[in-house]
């Protein structure tokens, strides 16, 4: 296990270092210094646990890997992407999930991360059946704000859509579950991955090829979703959806707010170059023309992390 490379390498805090094992001096937290409670999902090779660190009260989530399931899955390598996507992104960014602590034991590993206590946005939409146009309005802003962190990092999620966009005590957004990033610039390989039917871009479904603009045209996905409450692409099979998606066939229920279809129609885009928000930084088709977009006229981005998430009605 010790090649996973699962511990010591994640600044630790004050807490984390005082920690003693009865056993031996160590300076690595255990699942014992922390009170577990409630199940919070459950994932294809992991259960993830609220948990308490008794040193400091502070609550967490924690996600904890069964190191059999994942080597028989041969999954082992998701979860370095994982951890490495987490360490690269830091804890700086508010719209992304921070990664505070990993170990391991003789069965499992642990990432013990931000708590999200309000779930994920797919939950939000499926109980609301859509959202208002000031939470449509103000969640994709804060995915714009985050994706142009993470990309300045080096960091592509592949995988953007509303079961990773998990909510905070705030209700304001987390970017989650980063075990299919693309990392630029590291040391390891990338897996071929094809992402979910729903929000992936065609550029994936023709030759297997992503970059920066992939999570964007995901953001078009995301955003015709929490307006509409439905699919922009969606058909009775995966293969038929694929079919829509590199065809970008789909169409906008009536009603659908006039600035909002600009935006998603810059978005959903086949050529990826196209795509608003993938141009060079100052370009027409750059971050900060996707930022002055007539759709986030009324965001005011200096406070958007600060200010109160509109409510959820
Ligand atoms: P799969 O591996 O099948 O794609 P997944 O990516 O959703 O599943 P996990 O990331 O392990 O798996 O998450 C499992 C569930 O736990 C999710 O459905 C999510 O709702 C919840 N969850 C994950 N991380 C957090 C968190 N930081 N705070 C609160 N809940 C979380």
């Amino acid at each position: 296990t010790k090649e996973l490379g699962l511990a010591d390498d994640l600044p630790k805090s004050r807490a984390a270092s005082k920690v003693r094992s009865k056993s031996r001096v160590r300076n690595e937290l255990s699942i014992d210094d922390f009170d577990v409670g409630e199940t919070l999902g459950e994932g294809s090779y992991s259960t993830v646990l609220e948990a308490t660190l008794r040193k400091t009260g502070k609550k967490y989530a924690i996600k904890v890997l069964d190191k059999t399931h994942l080597a028989r899955k041969n999954k082992t390598f998701t979860v370095k992407i994982e951890r490495l996507a987490l360490i690269r992104l830091g804890r700086t960014h508010p719209g992304i999930i921070s990664l505070y602590w990993t170990f391991q034991d003789e069965y499992s590993l642990y990432f013990v991360l931000d708590l999200a206590p309000n779930g994920e946005m797919q939950s939000l939409i499926s109980r609301m059946g859509s959202l208002s146009l000031l939470s449509s309005r103000y969640y994709a802003a804060q995915i714009v704000d985050a994706l142009e962190y993470m990309h300045s990092k080096g960091v592509i999620h592949r995988d953007l859509k509303p079961e990773n966009l998990l909510l905070d005590a705030s209700y304001r957004l987390k970017i989650a579950d980063f075990g299919t990033a693309k990392i630029l610039n590291a040391d390891v390989e990338t897996e071929r991955f094809v992402g979910t039917a729903q929000y992936i871009a065609p550029e994936l479904v023709v030759a297997n090829e992503s970059s920066e603009s992939s999570d964007l045209w995901a953001l078009g996905c995301v955003l015709y979703q929490m307006i509409s409450g439905r699919f922009a692409f969606s058909a009775l099979s995966e293969y038929l959806t694929l079919q829509k998606v590199k065809q970008v066939q789909y169409t906008f229920p009536e009603g659908f707010d006039n600035n909002a279809k600009d935006l998603v129609q810059k978005l959903l885009v086949r050529e990826p170059t196209d795509r608003l928000g993938a141009g060079e930084p100052s370009s027409s088709l750059g971050m900060s023309a996707l930022r002055s977009h007539p759709f986030f006229e009324s965001i005011i981005w200096v406070t958007l992390w600060t200010e109160p998430a509109p409510p959820i009605v």
